[in-house]
């Protein structure tokens, strides 16, 4: 695996089993749905339309998992960025599907690796988002309310409660989503790859496709290989590594990089006083926090960092400050992985779904949260290909709207950062 920063290889590259054989598309070939990029959503949508009898051939310009998908942290956490009484109100007419669609998520990734005996490691003790002032105190009782109501495994922790389970008493209270987990994300893009291969599906890695044209109702999906696929549909799932296939698509989102750490194995002595029961865990800053521990203890922490690609070591140095400032403990711990991969957010916090033209479906605006995301998205959007039915999408079609002055983001984005920086409220050292 190619990553942006050559000297540091991701953990997950480091302790994913080995990849399927994903050959390049050297012949033209003919599908019935050519689907772009092979991440979660690409892969699930192959997987699904293959169970279903539909052919499909995966194109990815590295190989499966290269994008967010094989870099990301792992957490798998139902619902989006929106509490249900929010989608309640956003989407009146379709909330009643929507909401068990998206706290439904998790379900989706436990249940496809369950059913096809994906080898990835993972474990499903929970997710726990903390709530990092007073003001998001209530934030969180009313999110697990709200989830709870709705007959989710989910409640309030007060502050002793987090800080038992966290290991830091950073927090001012939290809540646990029993319906979330943990797996190792790169194993899981490999293997839901293996998965959706022997179900029928073709998936060529290190193809990247270069243009897409429309004849007499069928797609031709030029490649930098010189071979095509011709297909009656096209699936573009690039999220946040979208690049110029569509006109404008591009300028949908703002694709920052998202930061990460782990550390070398823990003792059983240091293991026992972080996370002890397991959990994942996010925050409730605008700029998340995100830490965990992995399967052979590790501590692995996330967060924001430069919006350009990494230069060196000293780029993720500020998450190694916040980790010691946190957990003290982990003072002499050397940090064995540093690496970054890039998210796709939309202005409005949703994820998009786009039909420019007949036949060409595009998933992009994947936010923080698309491992159950995205998963569920590529089962949908199979089902929508494979029936013709809208009503399987569980968000609406929309228009591509750029977001103005889309070139002046990156500087906006940088203006951004250092604004939440300050109002999010620094890291309190632990005792
Ligand atoms: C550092 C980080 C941490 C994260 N942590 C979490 C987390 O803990 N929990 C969670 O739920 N979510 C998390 N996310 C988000 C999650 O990883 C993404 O939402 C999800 O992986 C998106 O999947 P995808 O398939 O839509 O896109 P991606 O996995 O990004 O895949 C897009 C693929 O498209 C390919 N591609 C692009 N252009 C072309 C082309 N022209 N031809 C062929 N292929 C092309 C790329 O090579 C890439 O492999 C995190 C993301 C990052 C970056």
């Amino acid at each position: 695996m190619t990553e942006p920063f050559p000297l540091a290889p991701s953990l997950w590259a480091a302790t994913a089993p080995p990849p399927p054989a994903t050959p390049p598309l050297d012949a033209s070939a003919d599908s019935d749905v050519c689907i772009i990029g092979g991440g979660y959503a690409g892969l699930s949508t192959a997987l699904h339309l293959a169970e279903r009898g539909v052919k499909a051939v995966v194109i990815e310009a590295r190989e499966p998992g290269w994008g967010a998908s094989g870099r990301n942290g792992g957490q798998v956490i139902p619902g989006i960025k929106y509490d249900p009484d929010d989608l309640e109100r956003k989407f009146p007419d379709t909330a009643e599907h929507l909401i068990p669609f998206l706290g439904g998520t998790a379900d989706t990734v436990f249940d496809l690796i369950r059913r096809h005996q994906l080898d990835v490691p993972h474990a499903r003790s929970g997710w726990i988002q903390g709530a990092h002032t007073p003001a998001s105190v209530d934030t969180v009782r009313s999110r697990a309310e709200q989830w709870a109501r709705r007959g989710a495994n989910a409640e309030f922790l007060d502050r002793t409660s987090t800080e038992r389970l966290l290991g830091t008493a950073q927090y001012d209270a939290g809540w646990i989503d029993r319906r979330g987990g943990a797996i190792q994300p790169l194993a899981y893009a490999r293997e839901l790859a293996r998965a959706a291969i022997t179900a029928g599906a073709a998936v060529h890695g290190d193809t990247r496709a270069t243009r897409l044209s429309r004849n007499s109702g069928r797609w031709t999906v030029s490649t930098d290989r010189g071979a095509t696929v011709t297909a009656d549909r096209v699936v573009l799932c690039t999220n946040g590594y979208t690049g110029d296939l569509v006109p404008k698509l591009r300028e949908t989102v703002i694709a920052p990089n998202s930061f990460q750490i782990a550390t070398a194995p823990l003792s059983d002595n240091l293991r026992r006083s972080i996370l002890p029961e397991g959990q994942v865990t996010s925050d409730t800053r605008k700029l998340l926090l995100y830490f965990r521990l992995d399967h052979t203890g590790r501590f692995i922490m996330g967060g924001r960092g430069p919006f350009r690609e990494p230069k060196g070591p000293e780029d993720w140095a500020h998450l190694e400050r916040v980790l010691v400032k946190m957990f003290p403990q982990l003072g002499g711990t050397p940090i064995e992985y540093r690496w970054c991969g890039r998210v796709a957010l939309t202005r409005d916090f949703l994820p998009h779904l786009h039909e420019p033209e007949p036949g060409l479906t595009i998933d992009i605006g994947c936010m923080g949260r698309g491992v159950g995301l995205q998963t569920a998205m590529g089962m949908k959007i199979a089902e929508y290909v494979a029936t013709g039915d809208p009503g399987a999408l569980p968000f609406p079609v929309t228009g591509i709207k750029p977001l103005p002055l889309h070139a002046l983001h990156k500087a906006y984005v940088s203006a951004i950062i250092a604004w939440y920086r300050l109002t999010d409220g620094g890291v309190k050292a632990s005792a």
